[in-house]
Formats: structure tokens, C-alpha cells, sequence
């Protein structure tokens, strides 16, 4: 088993992970990823918490998902840094964002979400599956199972 690791830009939030852990890799063009990245999308990873060794203190931002569910975005309070997300209503499931990683050459994406916000600016990767919007019940189960 591979550890991979990760941190924020000033160092203060650390943390490792394994990397066969990995549930999945995902682009999420929705408008809040947007938002709060700066940028055209999210790349999230989803692991299940359990597996992430995570150093430092993050602060976490509360918002509704569209799905009706709470979504906390956490980020260094030292240097804003997104590191991970999750829904409070799946909370042992966290979206690590890629872009944090030390290496992440190793990364694969499965599919994008809410390619309906996607911008002109920034291609949707249609040589992997596309979700309109959220991926839906079915795939929520998938994850989830996948994650004990
Ligand atoms: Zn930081
Ligand atoms: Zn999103």
C-alpha cells in the first residue's frame, strides 16, 4: 500500500493517505466548486475519511448542495487553501481536492460532475462519464459501499 501526501500552501493543514484507498476521481463543474476554487472546476478525490491522516486545524465553510444536503468546504485559516470537502450528510466520506496532493501523477478521473455549469473556458472531459448535474442515487451507493 502507496501513502501519498498532501498539504496546503503555507504547510500549516499536512496530511497522508492511501492511495488504494482512493474511491474515485471526479471534475465538478458546479457553480459553489467555481467559487470557491477560482477556477473552472473542482478535482476531488473521494476517500473515506478513515484513510486520510490529516495534520492542522481546518476551517470549514457550510453551504446547501442543490441536492438539499450540507456541504462543508474546509481550508487553511492561514492561507485559505482548499483542501477537502464533504456533506454532512456522508460524513465519513471526504472529497480531497487533487490539486493538494505532492504528486499527483498517479491520479485517475472517472467521470464530471454537473457538466451542465460547465464554462467554454474549460472543456468537460467527454471521454469519461458525464453527469448533467449530481450523479444520482445509484452512484452515491456505489461510493458509499465502496468506502468500508
Ligand atoms: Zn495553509
Ligand atoms: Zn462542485
Amino acid at each position: 500500500m502507496k501513502q501519498q501526501t498532501g498539504r496546503c500552501q503555507c504547510g500549516k493543514i499536512k496530511y497522508s493517505l492511501r492511495e488504494d484507498k482512493v474511491i474515485s476521481g471526479h471534475h465538478c463543474h458546479c457553480k459553489d466548486c467555481q467559487r470557491t476554487t477560482g477556477s473552472g472546476k473542482a478535482t476531488i478525490l473521494f476517500i473515506a475519511k478513515k484513510y486520510i491522516d490529516l495534520k492542522g486545524q481546518l476551517k470549514f465553510f457550510e453551504s446547501k448542495g442543490t441536492s438539499g444536503s450540507n456541504v462543508r468546504r474546509g481550508f487553511c485559516p492561514n492561507c485559505g487553501s482548499g483542501v477537502l470537502s464533504y456533506s454532512k450528510q456522508l460524513s465519513h466520506i471526504l472529497f480531497l481536492k487533487a490539486g493538494t496532493l505532492d504528486d499527483s501523477s498517479w491520479v485517475k478521473i472517472d467521470s464530471n460532475f454537473f457538466t451542465k455549469s460547465a464554462n467554454n473556458w474549460d472543456d468537460v472531459d467527454k471521454s469519461i462519464k458525464c453527469f448533467d448535474a449530481n450523479p444520482g442515487f445509484m452512484f452515491g451507493l456505489k461510493t458509499l459501499f465502496k468506502s468500508f
